[in-house]
């Protein structure tokens, strides 16, 4: 290779024909066709001074205009020349480079160029063993798209089931401006775009860009997918994804590869840019379950305060209802407020004719564990609950809890003599008698309704009922 120091674009792209030129081939060609490049090159620069768009040559890494220069004595030479500054580009002219690190760039943008050649072969070869493919081409440009500065210059273009698809390789810099123009530009043609990468670099702009612009999926042409191209024979890309995942009730994001061939990508018509995996659509399936497993967790937890309370109660009634156990009992009840279950009816727990000495609660406790529970240990559970049945609840009546306790005898089945079941029954009929002669004797006192059915759910289904309401 003959160094030609002011060739510091190696490599350039001619929008009028669609093909890539070298520029050490500007010294092959003969004056009067290297002077008609010329003067296309410049009379587009000058239109694009007047406020127009026209493009002959572009910068293969920087896609930015370009014009032609030469030297005629000496040591002649022909050079591309960007037109304005392109500092990020290192084939800009302006930038200070020494001569080693021009020659390093000059034989990167070679090794570029004949690599991209050979990613936009590979692409078309395979597309070519696919039998939902056709109309493969690279690089056409037509020439009304220049003269509309619409021009863009796929680097595989081809019909997937019907489908205008194009790819673009992305080897090394391509500024996010120009992938964003060229989305626009595809999306407003309904051409589907997939932009192909050969490694996988999240520190890379481009792929970061890409990752988040493409619903988190990148398609990457890597060894493995070259590899698993030519063992599977089909065209198949490392797909990176991000996934959602979640771990201690938080989602966090963690990117992982498979292969994907076309036959598993989702052609959307919205963005006109293909992908394989719906990240967000993933994310908002992952936040439902979250709040599912979120209201599991609560509703557990409640539960287990609400059998704390329970074991309070039992507590305090063996304590013979001392302050302490007392005051456990009450604070409970306020830490159970907290809870999104709970319920302003939930305060009558508080009730001393509730929770007190010989109160609901202990009779409730004693039907259903079958032992006397805040009455004397020498009582059966029969006299517990006679004399429940006689017990008023403030100015309500005389037996304000009996069709409860009925129930709850009927619910829980305590052990008790066959006399004493018999005594039960023939109350129970007594009860059941009165009330259909729309009697109050026996009617029921309903203020402890809610939290009975939180603390004896078994009751529940007599409870629902209206009887002695
Ligand atoms: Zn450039």
């Amino acid at each position: 290779m003959t160094y030609h120091p002011q060739q510091t674009v190696k490599l350039a792209i001619d929008c009028l024909s669609g093909e890539m030129i070298q520029a050490e081939t500007l010294l092959q060609i003969d004056e009067a066709e290297f002077s008609g490049m010329r003067r296309s090159a410049m009379s587009a620069r000058v239109e694009r001074k007047r406020g127009g768009n026209t493009v002959r040559f572009l910068c293969a890494i920087c896609r930015q205009a370009l014009f032609l220069s030469r030297r005629k004595e000496g040591n002649a030479n022909r050079w591309f020349v960007h037109d304005g500054k392109s500092e990020e580009c290192p084939w800009y002219e302006g930038n200070k480079l020494t001569p080693e690190q021009t020659k390093a760039l000059i034989y990167r943008g070679q090794q570029e160029g004949a690599k991209h050649q050979e990613y936009k072969n590979f692409l078309a070869h395979w597309l070519s063993k696919d039998s939902h493919v056709s109309k493969i081409s690279q690089e056409q440009t037509t020439f009304s798209e220049v003269v509309k500065g619409e021009w863009r210059r796929p680097d595989v273009k081809c019909l997937y089931k019907g489908k205008p698809l194009v790819f673009e390789v992305q080897l090394s810099y391509t500024f996010l401006s120009d992938v964003i123009a060229r989305d626009e530009f595809y999306k407003r043609e309904k051409i589907f775009i997939v932009w192909v990468f050969s490694k996988f670099e999240l520190n890379r702009a481009a792929v970061t860009d890409e990752a988040f612009f493409n619903r988190r999926n990148v398609f990457v042409l890597d060894d493995e997918a070259l590899k698993e191209t030519t063992d599977q024979g089909v065209l198949t890309f490392s797909g990176y994804r991000q996934l959602p995942k979640l771990i201690n009730k938080n989602i966090y994001d963690t990117w992982e590869s498979g292969f994907v061939s076309l036959g598993y990508v989702t052609f959307p018509t919205d963005t006109f840019r293909p992908y394989f995996y719906n990240y967000e659509a993933e994310k908002t399936a992952l936040l439902a379950l979250q709040s599912k497993e979120l209201q599991r967790i609560q509703l557990q937890t409640w539960q287990q305060s609400v059998d704390e309370f329970i074991d309070l109660a039992i507590d305090h009634y063996e304590s013979d209802c001392d302050d302490d156990t007392k005051n456990a009992l009450l604070s409970k009840v306020d830490r159970l407020k907290d809870s999104s279950y709970w319920r302003e009816e939930f305060k009558a727990l508080k009730e001393y004719e509730f929770n007190g000495w010989h109160g609901v609660l202990s009779v409730l406790l004693s039907i259903k564990l079958n032992r006397p529970i805040s009455y004397s240990k020498d009582f059966t559970v029969y006299q517990v609950i006679e004399a429940g049945l006689r017990t008023s609840y403030k100015d309500f009546g005389k037996h304000a809890n009996a069709i409860l306790y009925l129930w709850a005898c009927k619910t829980y089945k305590p052990t008790m003599t066959t006399k004493n079941h018999s005594w039960i029954s023939t109350y129970a009929k007594k009860v059941k008698s009165s009330i259909d002669n729309n009697e109050n004797i026996y009617r029921r006192f309903t203020g402890y309704d809610e939290i009975i059915k939180l603390l004896f759910p078994e009751l529940r289904k007599h409870l629902a009922t209206t009887f002695g309401t």
